[in-house]
Formats: structure tokens, sequence, C-alpha cells
């Protein structure tokens, strides 16, 4: 489906609550451009940028990188995108203000799974660190244990994917994120799809998104 009007979305949800995953889904069916924050900051780290530098022990320990750092860094990579799906941003109210100056966001899918999925998930997780690709040991390996289905180039366990970073970080989700679904709730564009496995809520992301996005076009019919 060629997308032909312009739309941008938010994904949120904990973290390896499925976004990367949806996202590579909507990318593939609607052809939006995907925007994730943690991809763009890892490739960052891996290249060794001043950024990368800068961020990498803030991530390793599972805190969030600084809202200027992040706001500036997201806001310059939209500038000239007409359509958008962002994913990992914004993190925090004031991320989400920042957002919301510079342009508004016609939906935000919220994915809603319990922690307790969440950690299982997590620490059985390998991700392909240049596509952010990612495979689970438990119930979706990749054709070769330890490299990507699609490169062949080899597969990394995340750094910030051991058991207390993870807590960490679900910790972070609740005090800083979760507020940002309040934000959005009120502004009356956040859709919640709750379940604990991905191929279970992407079809209905899939309806919904097919449904806003037709309804999207016969408005500038
Ligand atoms: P997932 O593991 O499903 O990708 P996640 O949300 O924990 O979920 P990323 O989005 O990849 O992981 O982000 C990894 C880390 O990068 C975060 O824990 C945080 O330190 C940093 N980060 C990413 N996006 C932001 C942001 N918008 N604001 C602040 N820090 C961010
Ligand atoms: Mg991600």
């Amino acid at each position: 489906m060629a997308l032909n009007k312009i739309f941008r979305a938010v994904i949120m949800g904990p973290p390896g609550s499925g976004k990367g995953t949806v996202s590579a889904r909507i990318t593939k069916t609607f052809g939006l451009k995907h925007i994730s924050s943690g991809d763009i900051l890892r490739a960052n780290i891996n290249a060794k940028t001043e950024l990368g530098l800068l961020t990498k022990s803030c991530i390793d320990q599972g805190q969030l990188v600084p809202d200027d750092v992040m706001s500036r860094l997201i806001l310059s990579d939209l500038r000239g995108l007409d359509s958008w799906l962002l994913d990992g941003f914004p993190r925090t109210v004031s991320q989400a203000d920042a957002l919301d100056e510079a342009c508004s966001v016609d939906t935000v899918i919220n994915l809603n799974v319990p922690f307790q999925t969440i950690k299982q998930r997590l620490t059985s997780r390998w991700t392909h660190l240049p596509s952010g690709r990612v495979y689970n040991t438990d119930f979706n390996p990749p054709k070769v244990p330890g490299f990507d289905d699609v490169t062949g180039e080899p597969l990394v366990q995340r750094d910030d994917d051991t058991p207390e970073t993870v807590t960490r970080r679900l910790k972070a989700y609740e005090t800083q994120t979760e507020p940002v679904l309040e934000y959005y709730r009120s502004k009356g564009v956040l859709q919640t799809f709750s379940g604990t496995e991905t191929n279970k809520i992407w079809p209905h992301v899939e309806v919904f998104l097919h449904r806003k996005l037709s309804f999207v076009k016969e408005q500038v019919a």
C-alpha cells in the first residue's frame, strides 16, 4: 500500500514490548519511514561518534539520555520528512512537548505488554545491530544460531539486556514514559493494543492503520 498523504505516528510501549518488530511490519505494509531512537543511538555507539561516547554509559546503566540531547537529535532527523513512524521517542513529557512544538502527531500506537512477559523476553533476545532486527532464542530463533537471517552477519546481546538493567529500564518507563501516554490520551490520539504475543497484537494494529489511512485519504479526496 503506497502512502499518498502525510501521516505521522508514534509507537510506544515498555522496553521489549515489540515496538521494533511491529514497526518493521508497519514499514513493510504501509511504507512509513521508521525512526528508532534506540537504533540511532546504538549505531552511534558502534561507530564511536561523539554522541555515542557521550550516551553509552547512560544506556548501559538503563537510564535515559538527557532530553535536550534526544530532542535535538530526533527533531533534526525529522526535518524534511513528511510521514514517519517514531519508535522510542518521545519518552518523557518534555520530549513530547518538544515534538509538539515542531509538528503534530496523527496517531500513537501503544503496545501494552505485561512486565512479567517482558523480563523473560529481553534476557533471551539477540539483536542484529545494523538493522535493529531482533530474535528470541525461546520463540523466534534465527535460522542459524547467532547469525542474522537476512545478511548472515553476527547477532549480539545488547549490553542493556541484563536482568538488573532491564529492571531499571522498566522503572524508568513507569516513572518517565507512562506520563507521556496520559499526554497523548488527553489529546485523543492514543490507541492501546494489549497482549503477550506480538503475532497476536499485530493483526489488530494492521486493521487499525488500514482504517486510519483510508480515512485520512478520504478526507483529502
Ligand atoms: P526495546 O528494547 O524494545 O528497543 P527500549 O525502549 O528499552 O526498548 P531502545 O528504544 O532501543 O530500548 O532504547 C535503548 C536506550 O536508549 C534506552 O534505555 C535509553 O537509555 C536510550 N534512549 C532511547 N531513546 C531515548 C529517548 N527518547 N530519551 C532518552 N533516552 C533514550
Ligand atoms: Mg527498540
